[in-house]
């Protein structure tokens, strides 16, 4: 276990079609109540308890973790455990313009921002929430302007929807230092009806920019490193890709992820967790918490992007959980 995500909350401010549907988190959506969320202490306990077992990675995520109010806190607090070598966090960028500030001087390292479309009307059919793409631009603008750049960019694209944005991404953020990776939409079990054909297989995304700015491929720097990359042959900086679907990489996964509500995920996708919040409230030790990990990661045998790809050649259908809970 080298990378633990954290997911700082439940909810989110965004629709996005892929993740979030109106239809499935709607007005009547039963979110987490406050008492089941972990609180920011719990959550140090787990993550000191990851590091002593050989965390270095830690990501703050959601629902968006930037509506979760404090949340530098928090980030200070993890800041200042000792071997974490990379803190990050991965936002929607929709309050990024005025927590930028707060979120550096708290110790932040780095940030990703989810950003699927550079014009109004795809980018608000993305959202649906009627978003203006502007305002997470200044956000990404606020972040390398407080020193926690260059920013990450993530984008998903479904097919139909917002492939344009391929070409528009790639050439928004070419020679400016920030590069933009570009996720194959996946299946995030009942809440999104996924289907094959609304995939974009990365080597398409790579041969269409390839096509306009030739590419060549990096080698990859760490065992686990999911995203592919490529570098502008002209030098005008690197994409990346991250083929979920396409191309299964479990073997080399060396990621946990830890809900709001303190279940512990070996899988990003995994349909059932392990509850860690019933651990830490049952009043364990450190050295309790450190061996629930501990034998958590050892019984792991997840295959998600495995099984995915067989499934795209008819092999059974995969349950999976929603990707950001
Ligand atoms: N709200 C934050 C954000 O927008 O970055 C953090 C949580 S979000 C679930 C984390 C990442 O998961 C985003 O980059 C999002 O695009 C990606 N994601 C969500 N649903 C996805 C899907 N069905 N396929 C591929 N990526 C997905």
């Amino acid at each position: 276990m080298r990378d633990l995500r954290i997911s700082v909350t439940d909810r989110c401010n965004f629709r996005c079609l892929y993740c979030m549907p109106k239809e499935s988190f709607g007005a009547d959506h039963a979110f987490l109540a406050r008492p089941e969320v972990l609180r920011f202490d719990e959550i140090e306990r787990v993550v000191r308890a990851a590091v002593s077992l050989g965390v270095r990675k830690v990501r703050l995520t959601g629902g968006e973790p930037l509506v979760r109010r404090n949340l530098e806190d928090l980030v200070g607090a993890l800041a200042a455990i000792g071997g974490i070598e990379d803190l990050s966090l991965t936002t929607n960028g929709s309050l990024l313009a005025t927590k930028a500030r707060a979120l550096a001087d708290a110790g932040l390292h780095r940030i990703t921002v989810s950003l699927d479309a550079l014009d109004d009307p795809t980018f608000m059919r993305m959202n649906d929430v009627r978003f203006p793409v502007q305002r997470v631009l200044d956000g990404i603008a606020a972040a390398e302007a407080a020193g926690i750049g260059p920013v990450k960019i993530n984008s998903v694209i479904r097919r139909d929807i917002n492939e344009l944005a391929v070409i528009d991404l790639a050439g928004n953020f070419r020679g400016t230092g920030t590069t933009v990776r570009f996720i194959e939409y996946m299946d995030v079990g009942t809440t999104n009806g996924w289907r094959l054909d609304d995939v974009v297989p990365s080597a398409e995304i790579v041969a269409r920019i390839n096509a306009r700015w030739p590419l060549e491929p990096v080698p990859s720097e760490y065992r686990g490193e999911v995203a592919q990359r490529y570098r502008y042959v002209d030098g005008e900086g690197e994409i990346g890709v991250i083929s979920s679907v396409s191309e299964p990489f479990c073997g080399d996964c060396t990621r946990a992820r830890l809900s709001a509500d303190g279940q512990l995920f070996t899988c990003l996708f995994a349909a059932a967790g392990h509850d860690l919040r019933g651990v830490l409230r049952a009043g364990a030790t450190d050295a309790d918490l450190t061996d629930a990990l501990r034998a958590i990661w050892a019984g792991r045998d997840d295959r998600y992007s495995e099984l995915r790809a067989l499934q795209t050649v008819d092999g059974p259908r995969v349950e999976m959980s929603f990707i950001g809970g």
